[in-house]
């Protein structure tokens, strides 16, 4: 008896009906048609209240509240004359997905009639049900109540499903009593915090112009499609998004034939549909490549300031979603949906910068000369020295894990990476002259018909976990399936903890009456001489660096998110977000709690599956073959042959170590800690090494037996067929 639902499957795929491109809209047509732009309010708003709010959005400040009443009732006109008939509160709870409370427009009368109302009252504040959301014991079930409340800074849009059309509106999510519930909320604060220490930095430079400073970000997102067909038939990719079982294909991406190869026809067609889809949300999708490994690819829209980024990052991965299944796909955005091959990763580009003095971590072509970007970027430098270990912690999940440290993304030492002509800088600085720059240089071909090429000062270092690429730094090993949000807070905030130890030396000098030039220098020296150890420009995958980071450097090594997490204890951490106003105490302990909890669950939801999966799709499948094998033997035998008992005698013995494993699993999913620090342990180092040890069996097993027996789609098939 063949596995026919894992053949069914096949055909299935292979009776797909060739796909059919759509011609593409034009780009004009499409680009925010769904959104309650600046540009849409603009029209449909008196010329006072437009300028009034545009003054909240650009300058910040609060909503002057008569202005809400007005805007409601332009937004309410603009989406019902697209067909809305709800509004919802969009915002983003402790998990990395996003939540929304739908309401209907329709306000009933009392003669039986309905109008469509949506007044200022509504449009600013919400109350959903908070009490199922994670909060980390901020609050008690029976005091349940939370609040959004609308972040102008991020535009309105319309999300258009199968079901409806709906008026969103990006908000925060409070408690009752006031506490960050969500991820937006020290988002905002952490900008907030930034812009202030940033515009005194700017203003002791001798600046007098100075625009409030954001942070922007540009998130390039990978991930996974897979046929649907074949999800269906692994619980595994169902319920964990990952595999939990499944042997080496016997041609994985050794042959680097996938990276940036021409994009599968069927493929090409789900990009276009979600592009359209992120050009009317206003979502500026700019590149689209094959990743490494087979079946891979990489979206990465334009960087825009980074609280739009963040909820257009999260709208990217609910249409990438949605529009998978649309096309008999499933997206996957786990960070290591296959085993030895390369896992999923989101770089997020990070910088900082305002409309008056532009990007302050532009080095420009003499960066030795600059002295505003060798301070900002000095502040980066004892950022990431200080506090490697939260940003350690703000990337730190059950998934990530799987990804971090292999041969293939960052590892978790939290290093900077330089390139070599700011290297070279900041090396001039350490020694206490600073003489120039390398230039950029033309790099001729050697064609006469071909142009020379600019070559960039530095290269690029794809094993640096924070690498400064130009103009920015890329923090590489933030998870594909995480909200950007939490990087972005930790980022945010050391770099305002970091200027203001910077502006405050600063300023020492500048009192004792050095020159600014002088001044600077100075600071700068001390900024090398006691947080240079963490600019790595070598190779962040070799062992030599795991060992010289931590003995030689001081840097930690924080494997796991077991060891991770914890870090949101320490009490320089609790002291950082504190003073920078970001997160209180008592925030900050919740989120500790919230994602230690996510951790344990992630893991023991996988535990179970292996058990499941395990003993009812494996085990009876082996032990169908052994008993068809035993039988054929002994018809050998009976015949006078020699038969070969060795295939029997390793199934059998690997199927019995199958259940002698299970049963090691089931009971340490029993033997959980009470405590939250042992129980994180128990996962990553009793659970998980269980889980592995069940797979490798499996595994052995999938490479003996009959394949037309064998229950669960192949990674040959799930990787290759599509
Ligand atoms: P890579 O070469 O790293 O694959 P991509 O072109 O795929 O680069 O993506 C680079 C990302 O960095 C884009 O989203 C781009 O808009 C973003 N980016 C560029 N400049 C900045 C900046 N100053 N701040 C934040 N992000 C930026
Ligand atoms: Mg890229």
């Amino acid at each position: 008896m063949p596995s026919s639902q894992r053949f069914q499957a096949i055909q299935t795929i292979l009776d797909r009906p060739p796909v059919d491109g759509k011609e593409p809209l034009g780009l004009e047509e499409l680009w925010a048609s769904d959104v309650f732009s600046l540009a849409a309010m603009k029209s449909a708003l008196p010329k006072a209240v437009f300028k009034s709010l545009q003054r909240t959005i650009t300058r910040g400040g609060k909503l002057d509240t008569s202005v809400a009443d007005v805007v409601a009732q332009a937004m309410k006109a603009w989406a019902t004359s697209r067909g809305a008939l709800y509004y919802a509160h969009v915002f983003y709870p402790l998990t990395n997905l996003t939540a929304e409370k739908h309401d209907g427009f329709i306000a009933p009368q009392g003669d039986g009639t309905v109008i469509s109302e949506f007044t200022g009252k509504l449009l600013v504040q919400g109350e959903p049900d908070g009490s199922s959301f994670p909060n980390g014991g901020i609050r008690s079930t029976f005091e349940a109540r939370g609040y959004t409340a609308w972040d102008v800074t991020s535009p309105a849009y319309l999300m258009q499903t199968p079901n409806g059309i709906t008026l969103c509106i990006p908000t925060v999510f409070v408690s009752w009593t006031g506490e960050a519930l969500d991820k937006k909320t020290p988002l905002l604060r952490s900008n907030a915090a930034m812009d202030q220490q940033a515009r005194r930095l700017l203003q002791l430079l001798g600046e007098t112009e100075i625009a409030p400073v954001n942070s922007s970000c540009g998130a390039e997102q990978e991930y996974f499609l897979v046929d649907a067909a074949f999800t269906a038939l692994r619980p595994d990719l169902q319920l964990a998004g990952r595999t939990l079982f499944g042997a080496a294909p016997a041609k994985g991406q050794q042959f680097d034939d996938h990276y940036f190869g021409a994009i599968p026809e069927r493929v090409q067609v789900f990009m276009q549909d979600v592009e359209e889809q992120l050009y009317r949300l206003g979502i500026p999708a700019k590149t689209r490549h094959n990743e490494v490994a087979p079946g891979q690819f990489e979206i990465a829209p334009f960087h825009e300031a980074a609280n739009v980024a963040t909820d257009h990052q999260q709208l990217i991965m609910t249409v990438l979603k949605a529009t998978a299944k649309k096309h008999g796909l499933t997206c996957l955005l786990h960070e290591k949906p296959f085993a030895g091959v390369n896992g999923s990763g989101k770089h997020v580009n990070w910088s900082i910068g305002n409309s008056s003095q532009g990007n302050l971590l532009d080095p420009g072509s003499t960066p030795h000369d600059n002295l505003q970007f060798l301070l900002f970027c000095g502040a980066v430098i004892r950022g990431v020295h200080r506090f490697g270990p939260l940003m350690r912690a703000a990337i730190a999940t059950a998934s990530n894990d799987h990804r971090l440290g292999a041969n293939e993304a960052p590892p978790a030492i939290i290093s900077v990476y330089l390139g070599s002509q700011l290297e070279d800088v900041f090396s001039q600085i350490s020694s206490g002259t600073l003489e120039g720059s390398a230039k950029a240089a033309l790099m001729s071909l050697g064609v006469d018909t071909l142009p020379d090429l600019n070559k960039d000062p530095g290269d690029r270092n794809r094993t640096s976990p924070f690498a400064f690429t130009g103009n920015r730094f890329e923090f590489r090993a933030v998870g594909s399936g995480q909200s950007v949000a939490g990087p972005l807070v930790v980022l945010n905030t050391i770099m305002a903890d970091s200027i203001q130890w910077i502006s405050d030396q600063l300023e020492d000098q500048l009192n004792s009456g050095a020159p600014l030039e002088e001044a600077a220098f100075a600071v700068l020296k001390r900024t090398m001489d006691d947080h240079g150890a963490v600019v790595f420009g070598g190779d962040g995958y070799s062992t030599e660096w795991h060992e010289m980071a931590v003995k030689e450097r001081g840097l930690e090594n924080l494997r796991t998110t077991a060891d991770a997490l914890p870090v949101l204890q320490r009490a320089d951490i609790r002291d950082l977000f504190e003073r920078t106003g970001v997160l209180s105490p008592v925030e900050l302990e919740s989120r500790y709690e919230v994602y230690a909890e996510q951790y344990t669950l992630a893991i023991e939801v996988e535990a179970k599956l292996v058990l499941r999966i395990a003993r009812t799709q494996i085990y009876p499948v082996v032990t169908a073959a052994l008993k068809h094998l035993a039988s054929s033997l002994k018809a050998q035998e009976a015949l006078g042959l020699t038969a070969d008992q060795s295939v029997a005698r390793t199934m059998a013995s690997l199927n019995q170590a199958l259940l002698q494993q299970c049963d090691a699993l089931e009971s340490a999913l029993a033997a959980t800690p009470h405590d939250l620090q042992p129980h994180l342990a128990h996962c990553a180092g009793t659970l998980l090494p269980l889980m592995n040890a069940v797979r490798a069996a499996a595994d052995g097993l999938e490479g003996m037996v009959d394949d037309n027996l064998w229950p669960l789609p192949t990674y040959q098939e799930m990787l290759f067929m599509r």
